[in-house]
C-alpha cells in the first residue's frame, strides 16, 4: 500500500498506477473486500495526508477536507459549526466505525443509507475534487450522486465547500431498531434565514437524497422570518411532514384503463408514515 503525505501525491499515485484504488478509514472498501466484492491491485492510503484531516474557513463557508472522521465531525467544536452533519456523525454506526470512517469515504462511497448525504444536500454543499497536475474544480455534491458528474481515473474528492448559515439545522434518523444502526429513512432540515428558506432532504429511501423543493416553498412562505421567533402552529409542522412524504413516496399512478390506482402496501405506508414524522419532528426542533 502507498501512504502519500499529499493530496497531489495522492492523485499521482493514482494516475502511476490506474488499477490501484483509494483507501481512507477502509470501513466500506475493506467491507467489500472481505466479502470477495472487490479485489483491488493496489491500494493509495489516505490516512496520512493531514491536510484534508482539517477544515478552514473561507468566504463564508467551511472548507471541510475528505479525510474528517465521523468522530471528529462529531464533537461539539464542529456540532457549534455545522450542527446537522455533526448529528449525522453521531448516528454514523458503532464507534469503531465512527472512529475510522471518513466524509470523503461515505460521498463516494454513496450509499443511499450513508448519513452526511441528506446534510450535505440540504446544504447544498460543493465537492472540490483533485486531479493530476495539481487540478482542482468544483461541482455540486448532488450532481456526484446522480450521476450527473463522476470521479475521472486518478480524481480524488479533496474537500467539501459548505455554507455556514449560523441557524438551526438537524439530522434525524429512523433505523428500526435499537442502537446504532443503518437508516430506514433520514431528514435534513436547514434553515436558512438570509434567503428566507427551509432546504430539506431525506435519505436513504431512494439512491439518492430527496429534495422535496415545493414542501419547503410552501412552509418556508408560512414563517414568520422577521418575528422574534419563528414558530409554526402544530397542523402546520404536521402538514409539512405529510407533503414531505408525499413527495418523496408518491401515490402510484392511476392505470390507462381508467381504475382506481392500486394502494401502496402496508410497507410503504410504513416508510412514508417514518418519513412525515422524521419531516414534522425536524423542522419543529429546528424551529423550537
Ligand atoms: C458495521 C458498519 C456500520 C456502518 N454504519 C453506517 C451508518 O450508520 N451510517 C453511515 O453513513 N455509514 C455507515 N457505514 C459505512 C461507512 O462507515 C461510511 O460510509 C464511511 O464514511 C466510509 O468512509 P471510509 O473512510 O471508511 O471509506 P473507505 O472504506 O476507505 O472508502 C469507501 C470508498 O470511497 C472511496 N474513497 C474514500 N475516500 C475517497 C476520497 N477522498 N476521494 C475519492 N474516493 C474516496 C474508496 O476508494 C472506496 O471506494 C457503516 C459501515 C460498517 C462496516
Amino acid at each position: 500500500m502507498t501512504l502519500p503525505a499529499s493530496l497531489d501525491e495522492a492523485v499521482a499515485a493514482l494516475a502511476a498506477m490506474p488499477a490501484a484504488v483509494p483507501v481512507a478509514g477502509g470501513t466500506d472498501l475493506m467491507a467489500a473486500v472481505n466479502r470477495g466484492l472487490l479485489r483491488p491491485a493496489g491500494l493509495v492510503g489516505l490516512g496520512r495526508i493531514n491536510e484534508i484531516r482539517g477544515w478552514q474557513y473561507q468566504d463564508g463557508h467551511a472548507l471541510l477536507g475528505a479525510g474528517l472522521t465521523h468522530a471528529r465531525m462529531g464533537r461539539p467544536d464542529f456540532a457549534a459549526l455545522i450542527p446537522a452533519l455533526a448529528a449525522a456523525a453521531r448516528a454514523a454506526g458503532p464507534p469503531q466505525i465512527r472512529n475510522a470512517g471518513t466524509l470523503g469515504g461515505n460521498i463516494a462511497s454513496a450509499a443511499p443509507t450513508g448519513d452526511a448525504l441528506p446534510v450535505l444536500a440540504a446544504l447544498e454543499a460543493n465537492l472540490v475534487i483533485a486531479g493530476p497536475g495539481g487540478a482542482r474544480r468544483e461541482i455540486p455534491v448532488s450532481h456526484l450522486l446522480a450521476g450527473r458528474d463522476m470521479l475521472a481515473p486518478a480524481e480524488l474528492i479533496g474537500y467539501v465547500r459548505v455554507p455556514l448559515l449560523h441557524a438551526p439545522q438537524v439530522f434525524l434518523k429512523a433505523t428500526g431498531r435499537t442502537g446504532p444502526g443503518r437508516a430506514t429513512a433520514s431528514v435534513a432540515v436547514v434553515l436558512d434565514p438570509a434567503r428566507r428558506g427551509v432546504r430539506c432532504a431525506v435519505g436513504a429511501i431512494a439512491p439518492m437524497p430527496l429534495r422535496p423543493l415545493e414542501a419547503e416553498r410552501w412552509i418556508a412562505s408560512l414563517i414568520d422570518w422577521d418575528g422574534e421567533r419563528a414558530a409554526l402552529a402544530p397542523e402546520a409542522l404536521g402538514a409539512f411532514g405529510e407533503y414531505v412524504a408525499a413527495a418523496c413516496i408518491p401515490d402510484p399512478e392511476p392505470p390507462a384503463d381508467g381504475s382506481p390506482p392500486p394502494p401502496l402496501s402496508p410497507a410503504v405506508l410504513h416508510l412514508r408514515r417514518t418519513v412525515a414524522a422524521l419531516a414534522r419532528r425536524a423542522l419543529g426542533r429546528a424551529l423550537s
